[in-house]
């Protein structure tokens, strides 16, 4: 019997290019035929399984270009302080204290994803707060940006960070009346992680397998982990590695190396590893370094001071310039892709003047497609540089959809308006790999592109109503821009014949919907070269029995 599968009854989106068909073929884990009904049926052999998409739509599988899997994992089994749960002070504290009972003494309590902003108290829990309800278990509460978090007074004693101890640079800690509020901004935080107990690799590859199984059923194929080493070292290439060979790594993962000077990438060259996009499961293919924070917690860094009400200021640099740019000559003549993050236009001139000197010499920027991370806020001349250094922007989105009224708040409207320009991005021949940085944000794709198609924030602010895109070409933003930055553009990211079959069936045919419809489809199966990897409706193993 033929394992052929034949797609049909509903619209294929080939790719941004290719439109739409009818049908398509899967054989031995690529597209064999895509086209109108008559072509496809006719590539077919006998015995072919075939399944009817009812009027759904099949699109190339999602491509989360920019996430952190292995934390997005670990925080799963983390205390949830996300907004959409938690909108008070008193529950903040009512969901450690509950964590807390069930833990045992001294062992710490992680929470993620809390948003000061959006707490009743308009501030960041302080220490004191938290010794309330855990006065002997150490505890860490991670904002939802990531850049910032709040330890209770046990585990500043467990980090050996007293009200002497000095702020670290690229980073602070924050202080009221000479008093330690708890606060640990950037760079600082490295205090606190440093004293947590890392995971053991057993953990590790549990939550890389956890998340792994989440983001298939939200039809992800592709997903990376853009900071790996962050977390415990160079264990986290150990973990990545045992989970493939334990096929416990569902999706293709695009790795990037923590390159801050206390991250892994210079161990992990003296280990020998070296970088190579061609790996199609596990690619190990870039570097990360920090040019600035994020424009919400306003460590971004500016041209242009935030606006006096919001706390004034231009951010913060990671680095001088000195060091940016060493580092990025030295991670650009080792061959690595350059995948920088920097957020306001101060942070992405540092990058982008970095990137223009490493390739000054004899290894030219052509073709190495460097990234710029975030790349929120960038002006015209900037743009241009980027295009003609084939330099990649790599977008959120959805930080519009979460952070967007914060935006405004902290820029004005003129700079919010202009931020993540999706839609002039790709006017100008740009390539922006749409993407989440969960667990900054949410994970789910379908917030992400009701976004790009509406810039609309969570409160309903329209941010730019002109950066906003067809469907069609947020799917492209979010599937093959993202195969794109990954040097994989010619086997994934379109469903056209000879590609991998990486395919998403929605529940919905998101290409002739409300954009406030997209917001409730989801994913009802996910291939990833043809093998399913999530299957809602357990379509394919029916068919297997039939
Ligand atoms: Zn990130």
């Amino acid at each position: 019997m033929s394992t052929d599968l034949l797609l049909h009854g509903g619209r294929v989106f080939r790719g941004l290019a290719g439109g739409f068909a009818e049908a398509l073929l899967v054989r031995d884990g690529r597209v064999a035929a895509v086209g109108t009904a008559e072509e496809v049926e006719a590539a077919a052999p006998p015995g072919t399984r075939r399944l009817d998409l009812e009027g759904r739509v099949a699109i190339p599988a999602f491509n989360e270009a920019h996430m952190h899997l292995l934390p997005y994992g670990l925080g799963l089994s983390q205390v949830n302080l996300r907004a959409e749960q938690v909108r008070t002070l008193d529950e903040v504290l009512r969901r450690i204290g509950e964590a807390v009972k069930g833990a045992p003494k001294g062992a710490w309590i992680l929470g993620r994803g809390y948003d000061h902003g959006a707490l009743d108290i308009g501030r960041h829990p302080t220490a004191t707060e938290l010794d309330r309800v855990s006065p002997d278990n150490p505890v860490y509460i991670v904002r939802t940006c990531g850049h910032m978090g709040v330890a209770n007074t046990a585990a500043m004693k467990a980090a050996g960070v007293g009200h002497n101890t000095p702020d670290p640079e690229g980073g602070a800690i924050e202080r009221k009346g000479g008093a330690l509020t708890g606060l640990f901004l950037e760079r600082a935080k490295r205090l606190v992680i440093d004293a947590i107990p890392l995971p053991s690799e057993d953990h590790m590859v549990a939550a890389i397998e956890a998340a792994g199984h989440d983001l298939a059923s939200r039809g992800f194929a592709t997903a990376s982990d853009m900071n790996v080493g962050m977390t415990a070292g160079l264990h986290e290439i150990a973990a990545y590695r045992r989970a493939l060979a334990e096929d416990r790594l569902i999706q293709r993962m695009w790795q990037v190396l923590a390159g801050n000077p206390e991250g892994i990438a210079e161990s992990a060259w003296n280990e020998g590893l070296r970088p190579d996009h061609t790996d199609d499961r596990l690619a190990w293919g870039a570097v990360k370094v920090f040019g600035d924070g994020s424009a919400g917690g306003l460590t971004a860094a500016f041209f242009d001071p935030y606006l006096e009400s919001a706390g004034g200021g231009t951010g913060m640099f990671m680095f001088p310039d000195e060091t940016m740019h060493r580092l990025l000559a030295l991670y650009h003549r080792q061959g690595w892709q350059l995948d920088i993050h920097a957020i306001g236009d101060a942070a992405i001139e540092q990058v982008l003047v970095g990137m223009e000197r490493a390739g000054e010499g004899d290894a030219p920027l052509a073709g190495r497609r460097h990234r710029i991370e975030h790349c929120g806020f960038l002006n015209a001349g900037q743009r241009a540089r980027m295009k003609a250094h084939g330099i990649i922007p790599v977008p959120q989105p959805v930080f519009l959809y979460e952070f967007g009224d914060l935006y405004v708040r902290n820029l004005g409207p003129e700079r919010s308006e202009n931020a993540y320009p999706m839609r002039t991005w790709l006017e100008e021949g740009h390539h922006p790999a749409a993407s989440s940085d969960s667990p900054v944000c949410t994970v789910d794709p379908f917030i992400n592109l009701f976004t790009m198609l509406t810039r609309k924030t969570n409160r309903g602010t329209v941010l730019g109503a002109a950066e906003a895109l067809t469907a069609e070409q947020a799917v492209h933003c979010y599937t093959w821009c993202g195969a794109h930055s990954q040097f994989a553009e010619t086997r994934r990211g379109t469903l056209e014949p000879g590609m991998l079959a990486d395919i998403a069936v929605l529940s919905r045919d998101i290409f002739a919907i409300d954009p406030e419809e997209v917001l409730t489809t989801e994913a009802d199966l996910t291939l990833r070269g043809g093998v399913p990897i999530f299957d809602r409706h357990g379509a394919l193993r029916s068919l297997a029995m039939a």
